[in-house]
């Protein structure tokens, strides 16, 4: 069911308990840690913005980092209570505890329209495990419960589930802020009854990260693209050599049931026909974290087995052109997963093809174009193509188990219409 907005709410001298995701990197510099990039921040305003309008007290809270429950100097929320201020273009008050009397006083000071952010409320370990009792002392301040974190949904925190329980057993009301409701609109609602043809491509690292989209997929889609690693373990599962290739041997059962389900439901269902290979070579060095470097030598495209010695790291040049042709006249494009390790320009050009395709079948072929998880659309910004598709999802991890057809506690949390 349709969950209740920001749009539907009526705010006036209320207080507006609003979870926001401004887990932003960080950097010290001489001293300070200074924001290294504000998207984060800045995609919350037109929702700020709304609730300010209404003239509703605004109460931010946010995570950031991993405090694991101290008091982290690095990991305080100050730097961004100042940079949202500058953002928003008026002042943002800052209280240095979420919880007790300091959280409380900021509170009471509050006048309509006027905002407040708290310090991480991951400050303390009751966060995470959505303690009660910790629960109630955010609820305080609380008349109404706003969620726009919708990467931080597929959590059930204190601060994402626990307060919005208490909020609603009051009589509260508890909505989706418009960057959730954006989320739940194009990963929820468009891909429910999605215009056809409905074209999904799938890559990344593991088919055990991806099957369970996979399977759900299956049953909603016209045709499956597969890419990346994940590429190699179909391909093992279907007698191919993948040499030293990143495969789940464990998975190779699950690929081929997949691919029998894709079959009985009459979907295309596409397989690399070519991959972009290299020779791992030993450097003797070991990385930051102790492991071993390797050079990659002797990048060539093959198809068929690829020898015992060598590493596929992408999708080849006629797979691009084969996948790009077939997006091309999608009328809905879901993206999930890179087509290979494209953070080496080596590998990178299958990933981009098919970036562009998605761009092309959405501004000529009027496709609705979905891009999900975290390093997809790294892959898409880095192409600089992030504001020509219709939608990149902010949610990382919970995009995937929203696709997944999982209930996230964050977003069950909230009100119906
Ligand atoms: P997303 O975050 O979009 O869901 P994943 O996390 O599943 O995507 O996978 C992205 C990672 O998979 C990238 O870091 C990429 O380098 C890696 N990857 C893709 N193809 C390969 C490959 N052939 N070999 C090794 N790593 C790969
Ligand atoms: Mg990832």
């Amino acid at each position: 069911m349709a969950k209740l907005t920001v749009q539907d709410l009526d705010v006036r001298g209320k207080r507006v308990f609003l979870r926001v995701d401004y887990n932003v990197p960080m950097e010290e510099k001489e001293g300070k840690m200074v924001i290294n990039d504000v998207t984060r921040i800045v995609e919350t305003l037109p929702t700020l913005k709304l609730l300010i309008e209404k003239g509703g007290k605004l109460i931010l809270t946010a995570h950031l980092g991993r405090p694991k429950g101290k008091r982290e100097p690095s990991m305080s929320l100050a730097p961004v209570a100042v940079k949202l201020g500058e953002l928003l273009g008026k002042p943002v008050a800052f209280a240095t505890d979420c919880i007790g009397e300091v959280a409380e006083a900021a509170v009471a000071a509050l006048q309509d329209g006027e905002v407040l952010l708290l310090e991480n409320v991951r400050y303390y370990n009751e966060e995470e495990a959505n303690d009660p009792a910790f629960a109630e002392k955010l609820a305080k301040v609380a008349d109404v419960y706003v969620n726009d974190a919708f990467g931080a949904a597929h959590r059930a925190h204190a601060s994402t589930a626990g307060v919005a329980a208490i909020v609603a057993a009051r009589g509260g009301k508890c909505a989706a802020g418009l960057l959730m409701d954006r989320e739940l609109k194009f990963l929820g609602d468009e891909l429910e009854n999605p215009a056809r043809p409905f074209v999904v491509i799938l890559g990344g690292a593991k088919v055990s990260d991806k099957i369970k989209v996979i399977d759900r997929l299956l049953e909603k889609a016209d045709t499956i693209l597969i890419g990346g690693a994940m590429a190699y373990t179909f391909k093992l599962a279907n007698g191919v050599k993948t040499g030293k290739s990143l495969v789940e041997p464990d998975q190779t059962a699950t690929a081929l049931s997949a691919e029998a389900k894709a079959k009985k439901l009459g979907v295309n269902f596409q397989l690399p026909t070519d991959t972009i290979i290299a020779t791992p070579v030993d450097t003797g060095k070991l990385n930051k974290k102790g492991k071993p470097v390797y050079d990659l030598v002797n990048v060539r495209t093959i198809s068929g087995d690829i020898p015992d010695d060598a590493e596929g790291f992408s999708i080849g040049e006629e797979t691009a052109k084969h996948y790009a042709q077939i997006i091309s006249s999608a009328k809905t494009v879901l993206w999930n997963g890179p087509m290979g390790m494209f953070e080496d320009p080596r590998f990178a050009g299958g990933t981009n093809a098919v970036a562009l395709a998605v761009v092309e079948a959405t501004q000529n072929n009027g496709a609705v174009s979905i891009i999900g998880g975290g390093d997809s659309v790294k892959a898409i910004n880095k192409a600089k193509l992030g504001d020509k598709v219709t939608f990149m999802s902010t949610g990382g991890g919970a995009s995937l188990e929203f696709l997944e057809g999982t209930e996230l506690p964050g977003v069950a949390a909230l009100s119906d219409k």
